[in-house]
């Protein structure tokens, strides 16, 4: 027998999860009946070219000050402005020009805008501002900004991300803004590309989990809240899984990989209710993200009941005809994208896309029932998140903006990430009357432990960020005393500058704190050829080695690069992610004790250049003597303390389809100092008709021990959840046998 899902409709994990609103679409049904009357009726009143003005959005820079409108200071151009609401009539705006501003004048950009819009405009519809917002606000000055995506998911935690969500949405709305072009649900199994760490990592029910929790924290029950913010969920969908490992290079997902491994994460978002969706900048299977009328009207709109409306990304239709080459013209490459179902677009640098789409439907090739859909759906999203009602800055927020307590809960979050990767000897903790030698290129800047945006969009402007804070170096002296750090820089990322003078000081010290890592990029800059890491900070290492010296990397990086050569080498690795603004100082906390480590790695960290193979391989992956043999697993990570497991249980040995599996399994803390442990569930398929992965993580607990505690921890898997995409392409359970994993333990179940 086999059982079919329609939908998955829970997920098994920690925390709580965001219940599904589905009663006949993605919005909650009394809402969208209320909110469509008003839409209609708005609607009816409106020309053809005020419908084609709602789908037009373009960037800041077309309404400022300056001859590319990037004049600083920043100001809004009065003639452009006018140009751009009232004689085009566009629906949104987005991002900064150069670089983030201060919270007062995103207030007054935002006011001038709404003013313009709801006064000066016939029907008065007020203008949705939309910003990445990817790890905090960060295009506001002196924001809360927290760890990246990747390292969140290092934290295992649903709660934490939940209230990040929740912060980020404040400062955003602080700043009068009411959309985020946030959560990056893309699935992080490719460590090459250049935005793997806006990912929650390789798995997916890791990414289901944080993706949903997060979502809840932006949108909370109610969007329209003074404090919350709508989402994006993006980037639909398989982005980011390019064949190159190159951002915006062609990805080979064939149907039931997508729906498998791509797609889930995407469809909770909209069960969620998440309002906006954006494309997939690059292409699957030769279909370019944006003319795939599959996925964007056959899988999201109808099969899934979305809603919502669907965003192009940054000037993605005009590339239909200029880079993709499936369009003749840019008019046919508006046709293709609308009629594929693009309901806005991110032109973003001109009118084009406005002038053409008219042409377009006055010829009759694009259907007015597909304008309209497409405005409808638009203007639902500005009465869903109270754009109408209230369309002007909320002043009151200004005075919690980066309050103490977002940044103190900012500072346990970077902790809380941090990765531990090898303790030798347990070097660590260092003692803190040690004396250190600091060295390697991510030691002292803020920029590598933010990477891309972070108050510009490649993050790398160092003299912009603020001056409070704190570098890896500057944590180490505060905690140290500055007389006992030596600071050496040694390289700069791929080129040698002192690498004998750092040996030389290994010399004078107990310990050597080599950082190591990358350098601030985002998207496309970020692309390598080689996932290893520089060759002049592999040989920093390498020759400090020689001193004898106790040496500790920090890792600050967006993805896995390549150490092997060095792993022996060191007595301690700390993997530090891309840990946000409070990161030098959760590192320092880490290193000296004051925190102990409990992140776990959310990716398989890769020993070789061509070994690059997820936790949850194929039997196939590993014949012929291949190995699964990573340079340290998914899920690894080590503590100050120790924990054991014990008394794996399986409530039955055998269930039917209807019946929950419950599972025990007993942790306890057997080393000295209390400690989190992040308890992992896996079971393996032992054989269906699609061959299966050797496991699956199907569940996952964070649990906090004091020393000499036990606790015993209950998951309930649900059957559904060990569905898989069958040949047909619809999600099936199979009866058969099954095995969980937790810790080293195992045991049989079988469904029946
Ligand atoms: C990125 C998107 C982003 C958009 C707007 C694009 O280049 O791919 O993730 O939301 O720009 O800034």
């Amino acid at each position: 027998m086999k059982a079919t899902l329609r939908r998955l409709t829970g997920i098994v994990a920690a925390g709580s999860l965001c219940t599904a609103l589905v009663l006949g679409g993605s919005f909650p049904a009394n809402k969208v009946k209320t909110i469509d009357k008003k839409v209609d009726a708005l609607l009816k009143r409106m020309t053809l070219e005020e419908k084609i003005g709602q789908m037009t959005q373009v960037v800041i820079d077309v309404v400022s000050e300056g001859e590319d409108g990037r004049r600083e200071p920043h100001a809004l151009d009065p003639v452009k402005l006018e140009k751009a609401i009232v004689d085009y009539r566009v629906g949104s705006i987005l991002n900064v020009c150069t670089s983030g501003y201060s919270l007062p004048h995103w207030i007054d950009v935002i006011t001038q805008i709404q003013d313009l819009a709801t006064k000066k405009t016939r029907l008065g519809i007020p203008v949705l501002y939309g910003i990445d917002a990817i790890h905090g606000a960060n295009y506001t000055r002196g924001a809360t900004l927290f760890p990246q995506s990747v390292a969140v998911a290092a934290a295992w935690d649903p709660e934490i991300a939940k209230r990040i969500g929740e912060i980020a949405a404040y400062e955003v709305r602080a700043s009068g803004i009411q959309w985020n072009f946030n959560p990056t649900l893309d699935l992080g199994r490719q460590p090459l590309w250049p935005r793997f760490w806006e990912t929650y990592g390789e798995d997916v029910l890791l990414a289901r989990t944080l993706g949903t929790s997060y979502i809840s924290g932006l949108m909370g029950d109610d969007m329209s809240a003074r404090d919350k913010v709508a989402p994006c969920l993006k980037h639909y969908a398989g982005y980011s899984f390019p064949l190159s490992g190159k951002d915006r290079t062609p990805a080979w997902i064939d149907e039931r990989m997508m729906r498998q491994y791509f797609l889930p994460a995407f469809e909770d978002g909209v069960n969620a209710g998440v309002p906006t969706v954006m494309a997939n900048s690059a292409e699957v299977n030769g279909i370019p993200g944006h003319a795939n009328y599959h996925l964007l009207t056959e899988v999201l709109k109808q099969e899934w009941k979305f809603d919502g409306f669907i965003v192009s990304d940054w000037g993605d239709i005009k590339r239909l005809h200029t880079r993709d080459h499936v369009a003749e013209t840019p008019k046919e490459a508006v046709r293709m994208a609308v009629m594929a179902g693009i309901d806005m677009s991110m032109v973003p640098l001109d009118f084009t896309f406005y002038d053409l789409l008219l042409q377009l439907v006055k010829e009759g090739s694009v259907p007015m029932s597909r304008i309209d859909d497409a405005v409808r759906r638009i203007l639902r999203v500005k009465y869903i998140v109270g754009l109408f009602e209230k369309p002007y800055p909320d002043t009151s927020l200004q005075a919690g903006f980066a309050s103490k307590e977002f940044t103190e809960f900012n500072r346990k979050v970077a902790r809380e990430v941090i990765t531990l990767l090898k303790n030798s000897g347990s070097i660590l903790p260092l003692k803190k009357n040690s004396r250190v030698l600091v060295t390697g290129p991510t030691a002292n800047l803020l920029s590598v432990l933010n990477s891309g945006w972070t108050i510009t969009w490649q993050g790398d402007s160092e003299a912009l960020y603020p001056d409070d804070k704190l570098t890896i170096l500057g944590a180490l002296r505060t905690t140290l005393g500055a007389k006992n750090v030596v600071y050496v820089p040694g390289t700069v990322f791929d080129a040698p500058i002192d690498i004998r003078a750092a040996a030389a000081a290994a010399d004078t010290v107990d310990a050597v704190i080599a950082c190591l890592g990358e350098k601030a990029y985002c998207e496309t800059p970020g692309n390598i050829d080689d996932l290893t890491l520089d060759e002049a900070q592999l040989r920093l290492v390498e020759e400090i080695a020689k001193k004898g010296k106790p040496i500790i990397l920090v890792l600050a990086e967006g993805r896995p690069r390549l150490i092997h050569r060095i792993v022996d080498k060191s007595r301690a690795i700390v993997m530090a992610y891309l840990p946000g603004m409070e990161g030098g100082t959760a590192i320092a906390d880490i290193l000296f004790g004051d925190a102990v480590p409990g992140g776990k790695l959310p990716f398989s960290y890769p020993k070789y250049p061509n070994a690059i193979v997820p936790y949850d391989y194929k039997s196939l992956d590993t014949a012929g003597g291949n190995r699964y043999d990573p340079e340290f697993p998914f899920g690894f990570g080590l503590s100050y303390t120790t924990f054991e497991y014990s008394g794996l249980k399986v409530s039955k040995e055998v269930f039917t389809m209807k019946e929950d599996i419950i599972v025990d399994v007993s942790v306890r803390n057997t080393g000295s100092v209390a400690g989190q442990e992040v308890v992992l569930l896996y079971v393996s398929d032992l054989y269906r008709s699609i061959s299966p992965p050797v496991r699956e993580l199907k569940a996952f607990k964070k649990v906090a021990l004091q020393p000499g505690e036990t606790r015993t921890v209950t998951f309930t898997v649900k059957s559904g959840d060990l569905s898989f995409i069958g040949k047909d392409y619809k999600r099936i359970v199979e009866p058969g046998r099954f095995n969980v994993a937790v810790g080293q333990l195992t045991s049989p179940f079988e469904i029946r």
